[in-house]
C-alpha cells in the first residue's frame, strides 16, 4: 500500500480490478485441473471397483470348482475305502474258508492215511517210502563242483519229490526218449528231508514191535543213492564203521534201537531183553559177523539158513548177542561192520556188494499159570505155547547175567514162577546196489560178486511176484537173501522198503529200475499182518 500511495483512487481502483481478475483466473484454472483430476480418480476408482468385483467372482467361481473338486475326491476316496473294506472282508473271508479247507483236508489226510496203514495191515501190504537224495559233487560225470555251475546241475535233476506221496521223473535228453512219469509211494521224502525226518515214519513202527509184530526195514536202491546213509549214518572214511558222534546224522539203525530200549524203559523191569545178530550175504553166502572163535578173535564164519518144521527160516549157531542198551548195540555192528573189510574172501569187495542183515530180537518174558488163557483167541494161545521157548539168552545161558535197568535178568524169578518167552524181530537190511551191471568187460570176482547180487536181487523180486499173484509155491530159496528174509517178506511182519533214489539224469535208467520193483512191492497181498498178543504181566511182578 506504501506504492499505492501517491496513486490516484481510479488507478488503484483500476490495479484492484486486476488483481482480482488475475486471482479469479487463476483460481478457476486451478478448480479446473482439480475437476479434471477428480474426475480421473473417480474413473480410476470405478475401474478398480468393477476389477475388484470381477476378482471376487473369478475367486468364487474358483473357490466353487475347488470345492467340487474336492468333493468329488472324498467322495472317490470314500469309495474307495469301502470297496478297499469289501476286498479286505472278502479277502479275510477267503483266508478263513481256505484255512478250514486246509484243516479239513489235514485231516481228511490224515484219516486218509489212517485207513490207508489199516488197509495195509488188513490185506498185508507192504509200506514203501521213497528218498530222494540231495545231489552230490560226484553226480557231476566232469567232475565240476556243485556250486560253480548250479543251474546246470539243477537241470540235470531227473527225480524229484512232486509231494510227500508222489515222485516225478521228468528228463527229456537230445538222442533219448524223453520221459513223464510219476510214482505213488506211502510216502516221499524229498532231498532235504533229515535223517530226522525219515525216523519220525518208522518210529510207529517200532511200537508195533514191542506191541508183538515182527518189524522188517529193508533198504532198496542203486550204490551210492543213500542206502547205507539211510540205515546208518554217513560212513568214516578209513573204514565201514559209521560214526557214532554225528547224533543228528544217524540213521535208522542206530535210531531203532535207541527208541526201542526207551520203550522197554517204559515197561516193567526185566520183562524184555534184546539179543543182536548181524549177517552178511555174499556171493550167496551168510557170514556171521559177530562169530567169535575160541580166543575170543573174530572170523567171517559162514552160517547156513535152514526152514524149521513149523515152516520159518533159521540160522542155526548164529551169534546173538545180548545188549542192555544203544550204545552197547552200535559198539557191536560198529566192530561188526569193521570185519566186512578184513574178511578174507571180501578184500576188494565195496560195501555195496554185499547185503547187510541187523537183526534184533525181542524177547518178553510172560509169568505166570494161565499164560495160555491170558492170549486173545485160542488158535494164537495155542501157536505162541509152541513159540514159547525157555531157553535163555545167550548171556544167561552162560551164565554171566548182568543185572541192570531194562534187561536185569529174570533169572532169579525162574525158581518160583512159571515163565514163557515170546519173540519179536526187528530185522533191518541194507541190500546190495541194485545196478544191473554190464557184464561185459567185467571178469573174474567182480563178474561173480555182480552176478550174484543181479541174482539174489531177482529172487527178491521173483519172491514179492509169487506173492502177490497168490501162488502155492514162493520161491524162496532161490537164494539165500530171500531164504534168510523169508519170514519178514512173506510172513507177518510189517515191511518196510525204503527206495533210496539218486536224482542225477544220468542215474535215470537205475531210478526207473528201483521205482518199478517199489510199485511192484507195494501192490503185493499178503495174508494180515499178525500180531502176537502179549498179556500184561500182572502187577507186582
Ligand atoms: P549206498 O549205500 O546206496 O551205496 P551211500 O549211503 O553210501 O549209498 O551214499 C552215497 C553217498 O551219498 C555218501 O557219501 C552219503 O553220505 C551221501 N548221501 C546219501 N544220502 C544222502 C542224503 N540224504 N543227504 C546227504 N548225503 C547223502
Ligand atoms: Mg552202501
Amino acid at each position: 500500500y506504501q506504492g499505492l500511495a501517491g496513486r490516484s483512487t481510479d488507478e488503484v481502483l483500476q490495479l484492484c480490478a486486476a488483481h482480482g481478475q488475475q486471482m479469479k483466473l487463476q483460481r478457476s484454472s486451478l478448480v479446473t485441473q482439480l475437476h479434471g483430476a477428480i474426475k480421473r480418480l473417480k474413473q480410476d476408482l470405478k475401474s478398480l471397483h468393477s476389477f475388484a468385483l470381477e476378482l471376487s467372482k473369478d475367486f468364487q467361481r474358483q473357490n466353487k470348482t475347488c470345492l467340487y473338486q474336492v468333493l468329488v475326491a472324498v467322495q472317490g476316496i470314500q469309495l474307495q475305502n469301502e470297496a478297499m473294506q469289501m476286498f479286505q472282508m472278502k479277502a479275510f473271508d477267503l483266508e478263513q474258508s481256505l484255512q478250514e479247507v486246509t484243516e479239513r483236508y489235514e485231516k481228511e489226510k490224515q484219516k486218509r492215511k489212517a485207513l490207508h496203514n489199516s488197509l495195509i495191515e488188513l490185506r498185508g501190504n507192504i509200506r514203501v517210502h521213497c528218498r530222494i537224495r540231495p545231489l552230490l559233487p560226484f553226480d557231476d560225470a566232469a567232475g565240476h563242483l556243485l556250486s560253480q555251475d548250479r543251474q546246470r546241475n539243477v537241470s540235470e535233476k531227473a527225480a524229484y519229490a512232486a509231494d510227500d506221496e508222489t515222485v516225478l521223473v521228468k528228463c527229456s535228453r537230445p538222442g533219448h526218449a524223453s520221459v513223464n512219469k510219476t510214482f505213488q509211494f506211502d510216502r516221499v521224502y524229498n532231498d532235504l528231508e533229515s535223517q530226522d525226518a525219515v525216523f519220525a515214519d518208522v518210529a510207529p513202527l517200532l511200537t508195533s514191535l514191542l506191541d508183538g509184530y515182527n518189524v522188517c526195514i529193508m533198504a532198496y536202491g542203486q550204490t551210492g543213492s543213500g542206502k547205507t546213509y539211510t540205515m546208518l549214518g554217513p560212513q568214516l572214511e578209513e573204514n565201514l564203521a559209521f560214526s557214532i558222534e554225528e547224533e543228528s546224522e544217524l540213521g535208522i539203525i542206530p535210531r531203532a534201537t535207541q527208541e526201542v530200549f526207551r520203550l522197554i524203559s517204559e515197561k516193567p523191569p526185566g520183562s524184555y531183553w534184546v539179543e543182536v545178530s548181524v549177517v552178511e550175504v555174499y556171493n550167496n553166502e551168510i557170514f556171521d559177523l559177530l562169530a567169535k572163535d575160541s580166543y575170543g578173535k573174530v572170523f567171517g564164519i559162514k552160517r547156513d539158513v535152514v526152514t524149521t518144521r513149523e515152516g520159518k527160516s533159521d540160522v542155526p549157531l548164529l551169534t546173538h548177542e545180548t545188549v542192555e542198551n544203544a550204545s552197547e548195540f552200535l559198539h557191536l555192528v560198529n566192530k561188526g561192520l569193521q570185519l566186512r573189510v578184513t574178511h578174507p574172501t571180501l578184500v576188494h569187495a565195496h560195501s555195496s556188494r554185499s547185503h547187510l542183515v541187523v537183526t534184533l530180537t525181542i524177547t518178553t518174558v510172560v509169568f505166570g499159570d494161565n499164560f495160555g488163557t491170558l492170549w486173545e483167541d485160542e488158535q494164537t494161545s495155542q501157536r505162541l505155547s509152541k513159540e514159547a521157548s525157555c531157553t535163555f539168552p545167550q548171556k544167561m545161558r552162560d551164565n554171566k547175567s548182568t543185572s541192570s535197568s531194562g534187561a536185569s535178568s529174570p533169572v532169579q524169578l525162574e525158581a518160583t514162577e512159571k515163565m514163557k518167552q515170546v519173540k519179536t524181530r526187528l530185522q533191518l537190511v541194507d541190500l546190495a546196489g541194485s545196478e544191473c551191471v554190464g557184464m561185459s568187460g567185467v571178469t573174474g570176482a567182480a563178474l561173480r560178486e555182480t552176478s550174484f547180487i543181479n541174482r539174489s536181487l531177482s529172487a527178491l523180486a521173483d519172491v514179492l511176484g509169487a506173492i502177490a499173484e497168490q501162488r502155492a509155491h514162493v520161491p524162496y530159496r532161490n537164494s539165500k537173501l530171500t531164504h534168510l528174509l523169508q519170514d519178514s517178506v512173506g510172513g507177518d511182519a510189517k515191511l518196510l522198503v525204503m527206495l533210496c533214489i539218486s536224482p542225477g539224469q544220468k542215474y535215470l535208467t537205475e531210478s526207473m529200475q528201483s521205482l518199478g520193483f517199489g510199485t511192484r512191492a507195494r501192490q503185493v497181498q499178503r495174508g494180515q499182518v499178525k500180531k502176537k498178543n502179549f498179556p500184561v504181566p500182572s502187577k507186582g511182578k
